[in-house]
């Protein structure tokens, strides 16, 4: 950890500024929260699993064409990357039916949505990260319909893209969040992590519902191997990067 004081620390990562005003340090933590910090934890080493994971899957997207604010990984925990101004939107991604979609809807858990659904959460903890429909977005300035535009088409894209990443590694992309940021040239970037903290993943040939989670519903609900989850995610998502 970087004796710099911090720029901003978050309930899993801190950021810290360097000597380049273009370049920031994430520390990723090995705490865990949910239900808006309600709930409280660690995950051992969650900081270096996530941060090696995010730098799996942030390098193949930008493979794929779509830039991101990642640089180089420093250290186990540690993620160099661009300077960002956060677009204050969590932008949610599903393809299978899950956790609030689910509690929102009827819909039952598991159902194949007949298309990718993109939603866009305003990042507001102590609101709760309220779901915004398109005008509530607009009528608070949190994106402008050109940037929505965009964000959309790169959310699907890397959906895409993950989606067949992780079907290689023999797990189901059920559904993930995405935060993006616009750098000093105005360009949209991928910015924060991807990673069992952010994404629901399943195993694909296990059926039971509780066995096949391998993300962070395992610490939310309490289902214990919640530490031999995330490493089985870095594992497959190595093995096959
Ligand atoms: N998610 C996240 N951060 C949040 C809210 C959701 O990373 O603050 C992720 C979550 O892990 C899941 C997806 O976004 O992969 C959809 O989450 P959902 O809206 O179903 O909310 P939840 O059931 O997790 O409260």
């Amino acid at each position: 950890m970087s004796d710099t004081p911090a720029l901003y620390e978050g309930k899993a990562k801190i950021l810290y500024p360097t000597e380049d005003p273009d370049v920031l340090l994430t520390y990723f933590k090995d705490d865990a929260t949910a239900f808006n910090a309600q709930k409280k934890g660690t995950i051992v080493d969650k900081g270096i699993i996530n941060c090696e994971i995010t730098t799996h899957l942030f390098k193949l997207i930008a493979q794929k064409g779509i830039s991101t604010h990642y640089i180089d990984r420093p250290s186990p925990r540690e993620m160099r990357v661009k300077a960002v101004q956060i677009i204050p939107l969590e932008v949610v991604v599903r393809n299978i039916a899950a956790g609030s979609l689910c509690k929102q809807t009827g819909l039952a858990i598991g159902t194949v949505l007949p298309q990718p659904l993109v939603e866009f959460y305003y990042k507001d903890d102590a609101m709760g990260d309220p779901l915004l429909t398109l005008d509530r977005l607009y009528l608070i300035n949190a994106a402008t319909a050109a940037e929505v535009a965009e964000l959309q088409t790169k959310a699907l894209e890397i959906d895409r893209i993950l989606t067949d990443f992780f079907g290689q590694c023999g797990i189901t992309l059920v559904d993930f969040k995405l935060e993006f940021g616009i750098d000093k040239s105005g360009q949209i970037l991928l910015a924060d992590e991807i990673s069992p903290d952010s994404c629901r993943l399943w195993l694909a040939d296990e059926s039971d519902p509780v066995k096949r989670i391998l993300d962070k519903d395992r610490f939310r609900q309490d289902l214990g191997q919640v530490e031999n989850a995330y490493q089985q995610v870095l594992d497959r998502v190595r093995s096959h990067s």
